[in-house]
């Protein structure tokens, strides 16, 4: 039974009660950035909707509170209380419903959240000097009071002094900028109602490239010189604008858009209304761009402008639905923009995520009440599944209902609040369906997926296909037995005939009469049911859906399953994908297969491709691929070649590491510790690099590794080193491995979030149970709710691990060698009896498509 995603003493939570009618935030402050300070006024206007209220209680943290007024009166100290967390303001008569109120709060403060100021320092010399917020999930109240919860909205205003050498960035429109000596104080104002998580102040001396949608400003913002990058990796924004505007049935609702890249961002993006904030370490130069983009996390965040900004979540509970949307947006960008085999990757990815989560870490329903911070749900199960969720919606409804119900939906709830049932609403006034038992089962009351064991066989002699379908979960707690629309598709001559199939019994058969024995059968072509499927039918349907399936994912399903044949026959077809196939993701898929299968022949065919394949990101999968041939010197030195002599793409040459790092051939080590020095775009070259070295068990390294994450190292690499320490001494208990934890440990206390995250699962990985103490100290003062979580898990979890740890490490590593040898022995097995026997009938072959391994559990992807 998977895990509870409640942790002990998780209470329900239910946005709190709304006493206001919030209209304005006029939000004036100063910033100082050598004291990291801030100091400033608030005024909020706003219609009173409890009748005879006698006082407000606003979310302050850490606030010192100068004064306060009300009505444009200023309270005496007896008139407004502060806990630090929230501020009571006393209103004096009891207010009317109706009334008109306006409150104005007079503060500093030196936030520790909320707020964030960057700086050069001896580790970081070129870091920039800026300042820039983060609200969400509930931290704008650490930088002006606030009624901080989704289902408060108001228009804002946002009037920053900075140094005069600074900008200020802001939600909607800039409305003044003045210079007073060495100061610059700049005003923008959204006159449009949002929440408060989403307001923002960026601040910095940033250059700004100008681009247009319509007659739309659209604006990209970054330090001084890095105006080229910031162009490459936002220049399909306009592109994105339109499509959205026009499949959401909503044209973009603000009066411009703005991206800005900062420094020591703690998330990928965050959807502020109309100004969006980026993470800089994904500003891609001219060599990343060869074989990648971020335009996932460019759709997101301007998705979230429609469902997030313009129609918002009513709390947190319901955060799918700012999540779910913003994350399918970035597969309708990539099949807008490079059709739906590049889209379906995308479908692949998340599921692998979820399944990770779902099976490593906890279950959950999508939408649920029960967490103790908004932040706990921000996960793969609101993201990814919810991405899922919505790709199984529209194939359910078919595109038109489901424009037509997006179109619907923002209309209705526009500048409002929604929850799960208003989505539910929308589909049946818009297409008449009720698809009430659809919500129930994947978001509201059903946690979990379904587990299919699908098994397709052709009965020559009714001209009959049969297909049964079997639902194996076990339907307990909240995972039921599901109720699956899909279909079958089964190619007889050159057409594609496809059958509908709804499934709701724990065993589902049925017998497909066909004219002439199908070439391809496949259950749920384009995977768009999220379930865990085994799919068993013969060799020649796989071989046939690899070289003809109309759909690429499904061409990658076969793939994977022929990975999983032992034989010549699976060997030659996987070969010609290979070489042969136009979608490089398939060439790729193929790739992976071999390495799975091994041998010689596979060998040679990827070495071969290594030379041959000319898309980089197929490039990466073949370097990736031998990778799997342990202690092979001839794959070994094909890698070292690559390591040696560098590739037109970063990833390639740090999949070759990685991989090279695998094989454990003795050059390796060397190799990797010189390929570490290597800058590269995201330091992805000397992660991989550091990765390489745990994977060759290099004990060497250890020292490498350690100043690997000195502080001053690109983040990225600090946080690969403590991984790769952490696989070194993996289950260990002498000295070095103790030095090792007890340097972990000692980044649990680092500035950078990210490295504390890294710290967290580095002593997850460790499995030392004597990390609780340094965990514990952690969970008591992180500032982040995501190490609070994340680290109360890792607790529990070293608390229940058994002793036997280290020998499982060693048997794994056994077991590997073994089949390495196996996959060698039976090659030339085969051509020895090749040479001496007749051919035996053909075998019948299983498959499991999308049951990933459940992943090590992870924080969720860099997006926001
Ligand atoms: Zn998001």
């Amino acid at each position: 039974m998977p895990r509870e995603f409640a942790l002990p003493g998780t209470r329900a939570r239910y946005a709190p009660d709304r006493a206001l009618d919030l209209g304005h935030y006029r939000i004036e402050v100063e910033l100082f950035p050598d004291q990291r300070r801030l100091a400033g006024t608030t005024t909020i206007t706003a219609t009173v909707i409890t009748p005879g209220l006698r006082r407000v209680e606003l979310d302050a943290v850490e606030l010192e509170i100068a004064a306060v007024s009300v009505d444009g009166v200023a309270l005496p100290a007896t008139g407004f209380a502060h806990d630090g967390q929230r501020l009571r303001i006393e209103l004096g008569p009891a207010r009317a419903r109706g009334d008109a109120l306006t409150l104005a709060v007079t503060y500093g403060a030196r936030p520790r959240r909320g707020l964030y100021f960057t700086a050069p320092d001896a580790g970081y010399p070129d870091k920039p000097a800026m300042a820039w917020t983060q609200g969400q999930d509930q931290d704008s109240r650490h930088w002006f009071p606030c009624l901080d919860s989704p289902h408060q909205k108001a228009t804002s205003e946002v009037i920053a002094t900075v140094p005069a050498g600074w900008d200020v960035l802001s939600n909607g429109e800039r409305q003044s900028d003045r210079r007073d000596g060495d100061r610059r104080t700049v005003g923008w104002r959204l006159a449009i109602p949002h929440s408060c998580y989403l307001v923002t102040l960026v601040a910095g001396d940033l250059a700004t490239v100008e681009d247009r949608w319509r007659d739309l400003p659209v604006t990209y913002h970054a330090v001084r010189g890095r105006e080229a990058d910031a162009q490459r990796t936002l220049a399909r924004t306009p592109a994105m604008l339109e499509l959205f505007s026009r499949l959401f049935g909503v044209a973009y609702p603000y009066p411009r858009y703005a991206q800005v890249f900062v420094a020591d961002f703690i998330f990928g993006g965050m959807e502020n209304t109309s100004a969006t904030t980026l993470t800089d370490s994904v500003l891609l130069d001219a060599r990343a761009a060869l074989d990648h983009d971020i335009d996932a996390l460019v759709a997101h965040e301007l998705a979230h402008q429609w469902f997030g900004d313009l129609v918002t979540c009513r709390d947190w509970g319901e955060g799918w639905l700012n999540e779910g949307f913003a994350t399918y947006a970035e597969y309708l960008w990539r099949e807008h923009h490079e059709g739906r085999d590049a889209a379906d990757l995308e479908l692949d990815e998340w599921a692998h995520s979820y399944f990770g989560e779902d099976g490593g870490r906890y279950r959950r329903t999508v939408a649920t009440k029960l967490y103790d911070e908004p932040i706990d749900i921000f996960d793969h199960h609101l993201y990814d599944k919810g991405g899922r969720i919505l790709h199984m919606l529209r194939a359910e409804l078919g595109d038109d209902g489901f424009w037509a119900t997006l179109a619907h939906y923002l209309g209705k709830h526009r500048h409002g609040l929604v929850e799960t049932r208003d989505l539910a609403r929308a589909v049946e006034d818009a297409t008449g369906r009720v698809v009430d038992g659809f919500f129930s089962q994947w978001i509201v009351d059903g946690a979990g997926h379904p587990e299919l064991k699908v098994t397709l066989t052709w009965d020559g002699d009714t001209g009959r296909l049969e297909a049964r379908v079997e639902q194996t979960h076990k339907v307990e707690g909240k995972t039921p037995l599901f109720r699956l629309s899909t279909r079958l598709r089964c190619r007889v001559g050159a057409a594609d005939v496809d059958v509908p199939l709804t499934i709701e019994d724990r065993l589902h058969v049925v017998h497909v009469p066909l004219a002439t024995e199908p070439t391809q059968a496949i259950f749920d072509p384009g995977t768009v049911i999220l379930a865990a499927v085994e799919t068993s039918k013969s060799i020649g349907l796989w071989t046939g859906q690899l070289h003809g399936a109309t759909l690429a994912i499904d061409r990658i399903h076969a793939a994977r399953a022929l990975g999983k044949q032992a034989g010549t026959a699976a060997t030659q077809a996987l070969g010609r994908a290979l070489g042969g196939d136009r979608f490089w993701a398939v060439r790729g898929a193929a790739a992976e297969a071999l390495g799975a299968i091994r041998g010689d022949d596979a060998r040679t065919a990827l070495i071969r491709a290594l030379v041959d394949e000319a898309h980089p990101r197929a490039r990466r999968a073949i370097a990736r691929a031998l990778g799997s041939f342990r202690r092979d010197p001839i794959a070994g030195a094909a890698l070292a070649a690559v390591v040696e002599r560098g590739d037109a793409s970063y990833f390639v040459e740090a999949e070759a590491c990685l991989a090279l790092g695998k094989t454990r051939v003795a050059e390796a080590p060397a190799l990797l510790r010189r390929a570490a020095e290597r800058p590269s775009y995201t330091d992805v070259i000397r992660q991989h690099a550091f990765r390489g070295l745990a994977e060759a068990r290099d004990d060497g390294a250890v020292d490498v590794l350690t100043a690997g994450t000195a502080w001053g190292r690109p983040s990225q690499g600090r946080r690969a080193a403590i991984g790769a320490l952490a696989i070194l001494a993996r289950g260990r208990r002498d000295r070095d491995a103790v030095r090792i934890r007890e340097r972990v440990e000692e980044l649990l206390d680092d500035p950078d979030f990210r490295v504390q995250s890294a710290a967290i699962e580095g002593l997850a990985t460790l499995g030392d149970a004597a990390a609780i103490v340094a965990l514990d100290r952690l969970i008591a003062q992180a500032g982040d709710g995501r190490l609070r979580r994340r680290g109360r898990e890792v607790v529990r979890d070293l608390a229940e691990r058994t002793a036997h740890g280290e020998e499982l490490g060693r048997l794994r590593d056994e077991l590997t060698e073994l089949k390495g040898q196996y996959a060698t022995l039976r090659d030339r097995l085969g051509k020895l009896e090749g040479l001496t026997a007749p051919r035996p009938p053909a075998p019948r072959a299983r498959s499991a498509r999308t049951r990933a391994a459940p992943r090590p559990a992870a924080t969720p992807r860099r997006r926001r």
